[in-house]
């Protein structure tokens, strides 16, 4: 049942621990595949996670296969899939973001990339891991975003698949990292973020240039514009 995305799952689950943006157990996976998802077990050492321990749970949460039990995370997994439509979500405790999430409650348009990710992420208010409470308000702070930020906790991240769920967790960490890097550095002025007016023109540049997608090179001779 779910073989290819239960691979799928493992092997995110592998490349994300040695980029370093999960730790030990600190971290969980998912993707959906109709009313199924596959998802990371309940105390796995993602480092090493094989495609056979991962587990197989329905949207509402009942186990439906596998050999150990989902995430403790799952209702924050189902949560993102109820309400917002995505094929995949990466729970992170990365450690930038996870730093970002004790110090503010929305990380400001600090890079136009940001924008990738729906602008501002949202800092989630603290509640215990696992609990219903916390899902709920990691499913609110997603709205319109593909990233949102757990207070003194970590980061989730989706996406239409799990490549770009795992694209949208290494996007995160790299914004925060900016962000201390330039807090760190920053004279009496703060921070200089991208006001709503740079914003609007960065979303026009993108579309009228197709950004993120690769073109056609120019016919030798020819301008590139
Ligand atoms: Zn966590």
């Amino acid at each position: 049942m779910l073989d290819a995305e239960r691979h799928a799952v493992a092997e995110a689950s592998r490349a994300l621990a040695a980029d370093g943006l999960v730790s030990a157990t600190g971290g969980n996976v998912s993707v959906r595949r109709g009313e199924l998802v596959a998802v990371t077990p309940t105390g796995a050492r993602l480092g090493d996670l094989d495609a056979a321990d991962v587990a197989v749970i329905d949207l509402d949460g009942v186990h439906r296969h596998g050999p150990l039990a989902a995430t403790s995370e799952r209702d924050l997994h189902l949560g993102a899939y109820r309400r917002h439509d995505v094929g995949a979500v990466v729970h992170s405790h990365a450690i930038a973001a996870t730093a970002v999430a004790c110090l503010l409650t929305e990380l400001p348009v600090v890079h136009y990339e940001m924008l990738l990710l729906g602008g501002t992420v949202r800092v989630a208010p603290f509640a215990p891991f696992g609990s219903p409470e916390l899902a709920g308000l990691v499913t609110d702070a997603l709205d319109g975003r593909q990233a949102a930020l757990l207070a003194n906790h970590g980061l989730v991240a989706v996406g239409a698949d799990l490549d770009a769920a795992v694209a949208n967790t290494h996007r995160t960490e790299w914004f925060c990292e900016l962000y201390l890097r330039a807090a760190g550095a920053a004279g009496p002025d703060g921070v200089r973020t991208l006001d709503a007016a740079q914003q609007d023109a960065v979303v026009a540049a993108a579309i009228a240039r197709g950004y993120g997608a690769t073109h056609a090179a120019p016919t030798p001779g020819e301008s590139s514009r």
